[in-house]
């Protein structure tokens, strides 16, 4: 694996890359890397790309400081797994590589209402900080296909909106599955923050998710709802929102409406640890 710091040098090289007739795959990252994040660079060596990671903790994105205080960082580790994934490339810049002109002077989109719902509407900004940094790493590595994680299901329709704003026609969005834990909790860099208690407490994420599934036939929406925040109080999870919506727009549903694809998404914090997820409904 080769590991870039500086967005010459990476640039050139893939540009030879390409000149020899390869197809550049590319997975951005924030690292404290896990199965999830690798089993997006094996689908991009599957597919036959030449594999791009990127590691860069984007302080834009963070509307709450402490949680960007505390995302973990463990370079060496990323370092290990990425090399034993087969993992080609990898570009670990600097804040002032990617900012080098300030934040500020790079593009922020507009996303619209996709902005400010859910996560949007909990993490106000948090969507044009992953645009600006998505936005400008896509100028740097010109993937022919982008693989991104269904686990944060709101963040891939804002960079596929952000593909079509841009113009970037030549870029495909792949959305890989989610990658779970035994007990169905989503594997995500912020779980290792867990105390042990709180890990063990953390899969009921995933359960009231699969009970909104099963109980889409027999019960209203609103009546799950309400089982799945009674639940996590219950238990000391605080629930920030359990919503229905459409899957392609995430216009919230108050009610299952079969004749549409609907994802359920579900936002909590366990201890200061905040965690989220969805499912497909099948
Ligand atoms: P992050 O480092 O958390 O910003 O995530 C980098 C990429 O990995 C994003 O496209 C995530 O959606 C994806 N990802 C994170 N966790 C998982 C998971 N459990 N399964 C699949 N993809 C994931």
């Amino acid at each position: 694996m080769v590991i870039f710091k500086k967005e010459k040098d990476i640039r050139e090289y893939i540009e030879l890359e390409r000149k020899k007739g390869r197809t550049i795959g590319f997975v951005p990252t924030m690292g404290a890397l896990h199965n999830g994040h690798i089993s997006l660079v094996a689908l991009c060596r599957e597919r036959g790309d030449m594999s791009v990671c990127s590691v860069f903790v984007n302080p834009t994105q963070f509307n709450d400081k402490s949680d960007l205080v505390n995302y973990p960082r463990t370079e060496a580790a990323d370092i290990e797994l990425l090399t034993d994934a087969g993992c080609d490339v990898l570009f670990m810049p600097d804040a002032d590589e990617v900012y080098p002109n300030g934040a500020d002077a790079v593009r922020a989109y507009d996303f619209g209402k996709l902005e400010t719902l859910l996560e949007g509407a909990k993490r106000p900004g948090h969507f044009r900080g992953v645009g600006q940094v998505v936005g400008r790493l896509l100028d740097i590595v010109e993937p022919n296909r982008l693989y991104m994680g269904r686990k944060d299901y709101q963040q891939c329709l804002i960079v596929k909106d952000l593909l079509r704003q841009s113009g970037r026609t030549n870029t495909e969005m792949v959305m890989c599955p989610t990658v779970r834990e035994a007990d169905g909790l989503a594997m995500s860099s912020r779980n290792r923050r867990l105390t042990e208690p709180q890990r063990a407490l953390a899969a009921l994420l995933y359960q009231c998710l699969v009970s909104i599934q099963a109980k889409q036939a027999s019960t209203p929406f609103a009546v799950v709802q309400k089982e799945c925040n009674d639940l996590m109080v219950a238990k000391g999870i605080e629930p920030d929102y359990v919503e229905l919506a459409v899957a392609d727009t995430l216009d919230p549903l108050t009610e299952y409406d079969a004749s549409v694809p609907m994802v359920a998404l579900i936002a909590a914090r366990v201890g200061a640890v905040r965690l989220i997820d969805n499912l497909l409904l099948q």
